[in-house]
């Protein structure tokens, strides 16, 4: 049985970060399920990972503040963008926000194994469990053997996109030790829609900008309509913070449906400046029939005003298969703020998704997976 003084559960985003970080005299081991290592990160945004943010924000987030706080204070989204730059990986900014590889994020996956040389690399071996012995040291059993470390993190991640090697054992292996967890959920996922909304799914394809309100915070980027119900960007950031109840859109944000059909001679559908097709679902959808903008009467006038604050009930959401990430997971309050190392048991820590953190939409996923990797490193002596 080989022994190690660290072994870290997960080649992903924080696990190959966190060994990268290790003093160099610390004997290591990464294991991971997969053949290769960092495999949700390779398909990333389209393959071009969309690393971070202009702006980090622990609004950003759900999530503990005081935990981001200090991830963010010792490994911030400029340390990270100083660290890509000193490796050569080559960034492009989307939309003024978004921070993507401009190649491949391969190029990330490239530096992080440079990065990670002094540790060894055990692929295919899928953990089943961990446990804590007498003597102080823990045996982390895969399907392949056992392996024996003074001190274990476990960086495997959420549980959603299962073919790419997600599991929820970081859950499993918490619980084993009496840690408290949430159980996760699947966020930043389209949303399915009730019977009264079943339009949204006919228009299928086209997308528009909007704000979304949910459970107190607005999210502005666009929406796309989907067969199974709505998507894109901003319902993918609602579902991080919907959990039941209404959420209200305006189609409109940037326009006033008013003054836009004050005084014209033209169909309503023709002066919302939408396409064509969803112009009109949208008015059917609020219960005013289509006519020249001048013949709307008052009772219509009222009803357009829906356009800004379209409030409706989601059913549910696509599920695990789809979801880019996993709501839940170890409980903050578990957790060292200054280590990520776990309160009750000494020496085992957690770091990424698997912990209850979860970022919008936006390169926010991978910021708190490398801070959390880079805080529990530096913790470890
Ligand atoms: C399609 C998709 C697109 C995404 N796009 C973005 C994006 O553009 N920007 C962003 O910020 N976030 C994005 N995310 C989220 C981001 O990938 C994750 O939040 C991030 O990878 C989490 O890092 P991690 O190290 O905690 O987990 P992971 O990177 O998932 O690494 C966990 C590792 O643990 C391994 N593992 C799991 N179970 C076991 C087991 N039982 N035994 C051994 N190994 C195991 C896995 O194989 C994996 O390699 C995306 C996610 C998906 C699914």
């Amino acid at each position: 049985m080989k022994n190690y003084d660290v072994l870290i559960l997960g080649a992903g985003a924080s696990g190959l970060m966190l060994a990268g970080n290790l003093n160099k005299k610390i004997k290591n081991a990464l294991i991971d399920t997969n053949e290769k290592p960092a495999k949700k990160l390779k398909i990333s945004g389209g393959g071009k990972c969309n690393i971070t943010n202009v702006s980090v924000d622990i609004n950003n987030f759900d999530g503990d503040e005081a935990l981001l706080a200090s991830a963010f204070q010792k490994f911030s989204k400029e340390n990270l963008l100083d660290f890509l730059d000193r490796n050569r990986v080559e960034l492009e900014l989307r939309k003024g926000r978004y921070y993507f590889c401009k190649h491949s994020s391969d190029d990330i996956i490239n530096v992080l194994k440079k990065n990670a040389k002094n540790s060894e690399i055990i692929l295919n071996n899928t953990v089943l469990h961990v446990t804590k012995e007498d003597d102080e040291l823990f045996y982390v059993k895969t399907d392949k053997g056992l392996y024996k470390a003074k001190k274990v993190v476990v960086a495997t991640g959420g549980k959603s996109f299962q073919t790419l090697g997600a599991s929820d054992i970081g859950l499993q292996i918490a619980k084993s030790f009496d840690l408290s967890v949430k159980e996760f959920t699947p966020a930043l996922v389209g949303l399915t829609v009730q019977k009264e909304q079943f339009w949204m799914k006919e228009l299928s394809g086209l997308s528009c900008y909007v704000h979304v309100k949910v459970a107190g915070k607005t999210l502005k980027e666009e929406m796309l309509f989907a067969h199974k119900g709505i998507s894109g960007p901003a319902i993918l950031s609602t579902s991080l913070y919907w959990k039941k109840g209404e959420i209200s859109i305006d189609f409109l944000p940037n326009e006033n449906i008013i003054d836009l059909t004050q005084n014209s001679k033209k169909l309503v559908s023709s002066v919302i400046p939408l396409p064509k097709r969803l112009a009109k679902a949208l008015l059917k959808a609020v219960g005013v029939n289509d006519k020249e903008c001048t013949k709307l009467n008052k009772q219509d006038k009222e009803l357009l005003k829906a356009l800004h604050n379209y409030t409706f009930a989601p059913a549910g959401n696509f599920g695990f298969t789809k979801a880019e990430v996993s709501r839940g997971g170890v409980l903050a309050e578990e957790l060292d703020v200054n280590t990520l190392e776990s309160k009750k048991i000494k020496d085992l820590y957690f770091i990424g998704e698997v912990v209850d953190i979860t970022g919008e939409l936006g390169g926010y996923n991978f910021q708190w997976a490398f801070s959390s990797a880079y805080t529990c490193a530096k913790a470890i002596k």
